[in-house]
């Protein structure tokens, strides 16, 4: 009974864990990698047409969006995942896998215009993600679902998401039983739509996630609706726009929800019927399934509102399913709106035509709803950017630029630990592996739940495994840090320092196979052999 540590250990995203269980290979997550690298991943420790299950926490692309390259490479077994999920899979993948195709095509025209003939290859294509998409298995919450002789599981809602859930897996090999959870994304209390985390029944050990596991949230319950009111009321009152860039699921169907609440108690007097769009194809598509499947999802407040007849998402005048050429529209009437628009980062999508038409207005408003990181065009503009370059044009940044605190999915440390401590006994819990969690904090918050709460914690790096029976570590590592492949200007570099980074390079390279040492990289190894001797003389 083997447990693997593959992707998001000492990093964000990229979840991924291994199982090994009366013989049968088992994957907890398959998620990509996004935004900034530090460790390798290690290669899944068998092929992936012989991994037989794969159960997915939820449907954020860092859990689930290698599912369609699982597939690409042969895997045919069954996805588990709840209702929710499911469906919001659907969707999510395939958008996923029309980024993937889209970015190959642009890549190769680009290095067609180059002269150079390579041709890139996308991760994965739209085939790919119907045939994952096919092999998903839907199961209710609380359900004790049976997988195969000595493997069994349950899903518990961890309002993170539509359909979010921490599972709990209850395994016996040669007549010896182990449960293992792994707690998925948790959520923050008091989200819009979806419940509060609820509490699992123990276990022997525990993955749990650590993305705020060095950070409070605000001790005073910010009131959202109040907040975005009075930005909608003094850029409707100039005659502006309010711009938002939003992720497509969640946080748009939470605005949504607020600006319902907004409309219903009339809260932006003199604009009462004031439009709003949501310009993403992605989000439209999101906010039906948060619609109508998702009832076992919602939380007190949204079910009464569905009981008095109310959806809780939906208002007069608001504006779904619009086209390219509608959207181009928007921007030419002079009445004042809400755009609703992803990128949520601004870095691609049709929020960047919103941009453009409304940045250089001191009337509009632009509202950022989510964390922006290093290096987009959302960053820039709340680090206060005086003009920005938008489809070639230097755009002029005239407008407001605001930023709305307080929404989160995620648990601070404090509601993770009172998920861990609802749950969890230090004295049962053999080990608490801490994962999910950028560099520093992964090892931060293992060393605070040790030190002020008793349990064994700590936070492994990939390519770790553990014997789960004897409860001891079969392989322990390092992490394999990645090697930047910085660009060199021949200009501003001497030689020397070329040839000193290309050295750097292979050492990474080298480090990368540590554990996974093979045929391929005896010859790799007697080629980098032959290049010495050549050069040496
Ligand atoms: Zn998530
Ligand atoms: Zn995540």
């Amino acid at each position: 009974m083997l447990l693997e540590f593959i992707g998001a250990d000492h990093e964000v995203t990229g979840s991924c864990h291994y199982l090994n269980v009366n013989g049968k290979n088992i994957l907890v997550d398959y998620g990509m990698e996004q935004g900034r690298k530090l460790y390798e991943n290690a290669d899944l420790p068998v092929p992936a047409s012989d991994i037989d299950y794969i159960l997915l926490t939820h449907a954020h692309i860092d859990h689930a969006g290698l599912l369609p390259l699982a597939y690409k490479k042969g895997f045919r077994g069954q996805i588990y995942a709840t209702n929710a999920t499911a469906k919001l899979c659907n969707i999510m993948l395939r958008d996923s896998a029309h980024i993937q195709t889209f970015e190959a095509e642009w890549r190769n025209r680009k290095a067609r215009r180059n002269a150079n003939i390579d041709t890139y290859v996308p991760l994965y294509t739209m085939e790919d993600a119907d045939g994952a998409i096919r092999l998903l298995h839907p199961v209710n919450y609380k359900d004790m679902v049976h997988i195969a002789d000595g493997i069994d599981a349950r899903f518990t809602d961890v309002g993170h998401l539509l359909g979010s859930a921490a599972i709990e897996l209850f395994l016996t090999e040669d007549g010896v039983s182990k449960k293992i959870v792994f707690s998925g994304d948790v959520g923050n209390i008091d989200q819009p739509i979806i419940k509060d985390p609820e509490p699992v029944d123990g276990a022997d050990y525990l993955l749990i996630e650590s993305t705020y596991g060095d950070r409070l949230h605000s001790d005073t319950k910010p009131d959202h609706v109040k907040e975005l009111s009075e930005v909608l009321k003094r850029t409707f009152e100039r005659g502006g726009n309010v711009v938002i860039p939003s992720f497509a699921v969640g946080r748009t169907q939470e605005l949504l929800y607020f600006i319902r609440e907004i409309k219903e108690q009339g809260l932006v007097g003199g604009f009462e019927d004031f439009p709003v769009y949501v310009d993403s194809p992605l989000a439209v598509d999101a906010t039906s399934i948060f619609g109508k499947s998702s009832l076992e999802c919602y939380d007190e407040e949204a079910t009464a509102l569905l009981n008095r007849g109310i959806n809780p998402l939906s208002f007069t005048n608001l504006n779904l399913s619009i086209t390219p050429d509608d959207s181009k529209n928007i921007n030419f009437d002079d009445e004042p709106k809400v755009i609703i628009s992803a990128s949520g980062m601004c870095d691609a999508g049709r929020i960047r035509h919103h941009l453009k038409h409304n940045l250089w207005r001191k009337e509009s408003t632009v509202l950022f709803v989510g964390y922006q990181s290093v290096g987009t065009l959302g960053r820039a503009l709340i680090e206060g950017a005086k003009t920005v370059k938008l489809f070639g044009e230097e755009i002029s940044v005239n407008a407001e630029i605001g930023f709305m605190t307080g929404l989160s999915g995620h648990a601070d440390r404090q509601g993770l630990i009172n998920w861990l401590k609802a749950g969890f006994d230090p004295e049962k819990t053999k080990r608490v592996f801490v994962v999910h969690g950028d560099d520093q904090v992964t090892d931060r918050f293992a060393e605070f739940i040790n030190k002020e709460y008793g349990y064994t914690a700590y936070a492994p790096f990939s390519g770790t495994r553990f014997d789960l029976i004897k409860n001891e570590f079969v392989t322990e590592t390092k992490g394999v840090a990645v090697v930047r492949k910085t660009v060199v200007h021949s200009r501003i570099s001497t030689v020397f320092e070329r040839l000193l980074s290309a050295g750097e390079r292979l050492m990474g390279v080298i480090r990368k196979y540590e554990h996974g040492a093979n045929k391929d990289i005896a010859r790799f190894a007697d080629q980098i052999n032959a290049l010495s001797d050549k050069w040496e003389k």
